[in-house]
């Protein structure tokens, strides 16, 4: 299957195409995959690590897991964790045995979070989140890395096998704080191979990668143990509505969290960057440029689920037959929607919360 459209490409201020090259991915191919998801079918899923081994456990019914970390700093979450939720509900779908670890102990010693505040914000706003976004309560396992000391010893272990000079090239630094968190990663992502050996995938932002990269390192560190090298998923970043790169909270005013207002993330909708020509009598002649467009951009990556409507709308922007105020009011009404779904979501996901499968520890 054809990507359906992907208007960024090489367009990208950071080209995607180089950091495959650069990191020595894999390009993501779509073919290689069932019903593939929207991120998947437009390209924002694009790149990955031995992808082939774990499209072997779906189409042969294989054991295999997915494994995420919910990092509970505050009481918001970002467009980038949507899309790892998608992706993992995918391949939940898809025969995958899913793991949420919550990193406690990661924002205890990197933002000063203290156990009890992560354990509460975690249970009730992130895990009830990520069952709104759709992630599928019934084949999930949930721990929190405190709890866990199966992932410490794991982490102690694997502490041996590296030297600071590779994690060094691996992370740019290797301060004592980066070095603990980064083998708890390391920890964390083998740890549902204690239970049976079995290939798992991570889908991550693309800067997660230095992670997976340790992770399989380490697994040839210590062929002896039998685990698997980790399979890495990678999407490209929500951009920012001012069109850099990616969307971030250092720039509030182009930034839409989750949850978020939905006055206030119309608001911003309005003011985003668009493909649109300096006057309405240009655009009816020429079109708009959809490629440069931050909300073709979000109709694209978020808003609109159907590939035909998200089609009509490129083409009729590229016509000239659609302008950009009344492109404005659809994706202003599709986040209404969106904004109103999760918090009614979340309301209801926090009812499951104690109904949900904990790791139980001694
Ligand atoms: Fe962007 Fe829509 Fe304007 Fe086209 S019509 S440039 S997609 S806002």
């Amino acid at each position: 299957m054809a990507k359906i459209i992907d208007p960024y490409g090489a367009e990208l201020p950071e080209d995607y195409a180089k950091v495959i090259k650069d990191f020595g991915l894999e390009e993501f191919k779509v073919d290689d995959f069932p019903e593939p998801n929207r991120l998947m079918r437009r390209g924002i899923v694009f790149a990955g690590r031995d992808l082939k081994i774990i499209s072997k456990c779906i189409k042969e019914k294989k054991p295999f897991y997915v494994l995420s970390g919910i990092m509970p700093t505050n009481d918001k979450i970002h467009f980038g964790n949507k899309q790892v939720v998608e992706n993992i509900r995918y391949f939940q779908d898809h025969g995958a045995k899913a793991y949420i670890l919550v990193a406690d102990l990661e924002a205890a010693a990197a933002r000063g979070v203290s156990l009890e505040e992560g354990k509460r914000r975690a249970l009730e706003f992130h895990i009830p989140a990520y069952l709104a976004l759709g992630l599928d309560p019934k084949k999930t396992v949930f721990y929190f890395q405190s709890e866990n000391k199966e992932v410490v010893h794991l982490a102690y272990g694997f502490a041996k096998k590296i030297t600071l000079n590779e994690f060094r090239a691996i992370y740019g630094n290797a301060d004592p704080g980066r070095i603990m968190s980064a083998v708890t990663q390391v920890g964390d992502i083998l740890y549902p191979q204690l239970e049976e050996r079995r290939p798992g995938i991570i889908p991550v932002g693309i800067d997660q990668d230095p992670h997976i990269r340790l992770t399989r390192d380490i697994v040839d560190r210590t062929k002896d143990k039998k685990f698997f090298r980790p399979s890495g998923l990678y999407h490209k970043y929500t951009p920012s509505l001012d069109g850099s790169l990616k969307m971030s909270k250092s720039k509030p005013e182009s930034c839409i969290v989750l949850p978020e207002d939905v006055k206030s993330a119309q608001k911003k909708l309005k003011r985003a960057l668009t493909g649109g020509r300096e006057t309405v009598e240009i655009q009816k002649k020429m079109g708009g440029e959809p490629e440069k467009c931050m909300v073709f951009e979000m109709h694209k990556q978020h808003l609109i689920e159907d590939d035909k409507e998200l089609q009509d709308i490129y083409k009729k922007c590229k016509s000239g037959t659609l302008l950009c105020g009344e492109c404005k009011d659809i994706a202003c009404s599709k986040m209404e929607r969106f904004m109103q779904d999760f918090e009614k979501g979340i309301e209801k996901a926090r009812k499951q919360v104690d109904k949900l499968n904990f790791v139980k520890f001694a």
